[in-house]
């Protein structure tokens, strides 16, 4: 609830004091001079409001307040209210500010509790605590997120808070280890923290003028020291450090030490490293086709795979201004698209998307994070925070595509002979294993007297009988076969746990189906045949001695007549 810029006394390293945050506001309670001197070094700029909730006027509890104005007017030109509940203790306020500080009045507001009016203020609770300052000592009674806290202050009694304490409460209560009548004496106190204890009170101890001492004393039962800033800070920071560090050591070993052919893992690794870096409950990495105008997910966690138009959604915004896009009220957003959400059930709280580049600053791709799971929502901290990982996913993805284009042939979209090759160190692999049982088969289809339709009719219109031609051998592959593009109008299909029959039924239905079909070249309908060689695949042989055993058959066919299947 409370994290503390220090929780010691005023003669310790880290006077007492601490802060919490409430949208984008940040209320602190007290602001000594060690406050101040860690306050300075934040970001101040992202709050709206600084609000600074007073227990009393000892200097090791207020004397960085004048320099926190200062700075906020000066500099960072954020409003901040100081509320103190009693009017002499906002009177001498008034003086130190204005004497010691030379601040002016407008420069801050000072009011009562009265005109405080935020839902996480309860009350203050008057105390006790140095004689001297008598009526001019409160806690605080606020409720934070929906809970209950209770901060005493300096106090020599318990009893004004006791009423506040309930099962569920954060105690936040001052221990001392001397014996005085302006503190709370740790042995005196120890029963009353067990009572708290049993009723279900969270007790943490602040204020503590010997802490070691303190704490010994009360190893035996249920009370935390108060959660100082920099634990905190250091403890989310390490975990997540350590997350980070974890998937990073995966991902090195998984590409580059075991091996693994599946270059996908990449992204994998990559949306799972940014989700982990700004502690986001979902990541998608997208793919930007900008020929098919479509925008594909190529790894997603908590998803499945997605492919969508690239006039749609937050990540379609996010390329066509080309600019990161951060919304923590995503379904007020027009360009959300929530039916996602309406098919699965999830609810979709806060977004962020970073558009990323390839090497030249060519936007290619995004990275997408939904819900932050504190429920502030994603900042422009978080773009900070991925902007290494967008990098090197740009980076990853241009890698990737020329990858893909390089296995590609632009004309019919079919794999080439680098795919061809690949596939075999890939996906073939166990079929070119001698016995191993597995039977796969292999033809080769050309088209027939193609040089004529080119001559006749254009280069073009030759196109149009390539990709017809690879269209229709491509709608009779299976999940088990591969198509390529050979080399000009000759085809390969590799059919995995097909026989040579099997491979020749297929390649006979496919000539008779191109034999009969009408083929728009260039405006022009025309016909065209093709003929093919058949051959099982002999894993004893190389992969150039199996496509020559089926070239020789296609040979065969174009020797004794073409438009037939060979597979002798
Ligand atoms: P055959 O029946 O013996 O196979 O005769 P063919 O005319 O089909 O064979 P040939 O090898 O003599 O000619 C193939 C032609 O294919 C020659 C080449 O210009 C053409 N070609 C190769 N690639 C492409 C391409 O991408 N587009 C077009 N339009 N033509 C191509
Ligand atoms: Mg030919
Ligand atoms: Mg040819």
């Amino acid at each position: 609830m409370l994290t503390f810029f220090g929780r010691g006394s005023a003669f310790s390293d880290q006077q007492n004091s601490a802060y919490f945050e409430d949208n984008n506001d940040l209320i602190l309670i007290d602001c000594p001079m060690d406050s101040f001197d860690i306050l300075k070094k934040w970001d101040l700029t992202k709050y709206k409001h600084i609000y600074i909730l007073v227990t009393h006027t000892h200097g090791d509890h207020i004397s960085g307040i004048g320099m926190l104005v200062d700075l906020l007017y000066f500099l960072v030109h954020i409003p901040v209210t100081i509320v103190a509940p009693c009017e002499e203790v906002r009177k001498d306020l008034k003086y130190m500010l204005s004497r010691l500080e030379g601040c002016n009045d407008f420069w801050y507001e000072l009011i009562s509790c009265e005109e405080l009016k935020k839902t996480w203020f309860n009350c203050s609770i008057p105390t006790d605590h140095s004689p001297e300052l008598k009526g001019r000592c409160y806690g605080y009674n606020l409720k934070i997120q929906g809970n209950n806290v209770v901060y005493t202050g300096d106090t020599n009694t318990t009893a004004p808070y006791e009423k506040y304490l309930a099962d569920g409460t954060y105690l936040y209560i001052e221990i001392s280890a001397h014996r005085s009548n302006v503190h709370l004496y740790y042995e005196d106190l120890i029963p009353k923290l067990k009572e708290y204890l049993a009723k279900g009170v969270k007790v943490y101890l602040m204020h503590m003028d010997d802490e070691k001492k303190v704490l010994d004393k009360v190893s035996d039962i249920d009370v935390k020291p108060a959660p100082l800033v920099h634990e905190v800070v250091l403890g989310d920071n390490s975990t997540i450090l350590n997350s980070i560090l974890d998937i990073t050591d995966s991902l090195y070993k998984d590409m580059c030490m075991n091996g693994s052919d599946d270059h996908n893992l990449l992204f994998t690794y990559l949306t799972d490293l940014a989700k982990t870096i700004v502690d986001a409950d979902r990541a998608s990495f997208w793919k930007w086709d900008k020929r098919k105008r479509q925008i594909w997910t190529m790894s997603a966690t908590g998803v499945d795979k997605l492919v969508i138009s690239d006039r749609t959604g937050l990540v379609g915004k996010a390329l066509k201004y080309q600019k990161t896009i951060i919304t923590n009220d995503p379904y007020n957003d027009p360009d959300f698209n929530h039916e996602i959400d309406i098919k699965t059930g999830y609810k979709t709280k806060s977004v962020m998307v970073l558009p990323v580049a390839d090497i030249n600053g060519n936007f290619i791709g995004a990275l997408q994070l939904i819900n932050k799971k504190s429920d502030r929502g994603f900042d422009e901290g978080d773009i900070k925070k991925l902007s290494l990982a967008a990098l090197i996913c740009g980076i990853a993805l241009e890698s990737e595509t020329f990858l893909e284009d390089s296995h590609h042939d632009k004309l019919t979209g079919l794999k080439n002979r680098m795919g061809f090759y690949y596939d075999f160190g890939g996906k073939y692999k166990d079929y070119l294993i001698p016995d191993s049982g597995k039977v796969m088969s292999v033809f080769i289809g050309d088209i027939d007297k193609f040089k004529r339709v080119n001559d006749t009719y254009g280069h073009n219109a030759g196109d149009d009988v390539l990709r017809f031609a690879s269209e229709l051998l491509e709608s009779a592959c299976g999940d088990n076969d591969g198509l390529y593009r050979w080399g000009g109008e000759e085809f390969v299909m590799v059919m995995r746990d097909t026989d040579l029959d099997g491979a020749v039924k297929k390649a006979e239905a496919m000539r008779l189906k191109l034999m009969d079909s009408d083929i728009d070249a260039d405006g022009t309908i025309i016909r065209c045949t093709m003929s093919f060689g058949c051959a099982l695949f002999d894993p004893t042989k190389t992969i150039e001695e199996n496509i020559s055993a089926a070239d020789e058959r296609l040979y065969t066919a174009k020797e004794t007549g073409r438009n037939k299947v060979c597979w002798e």
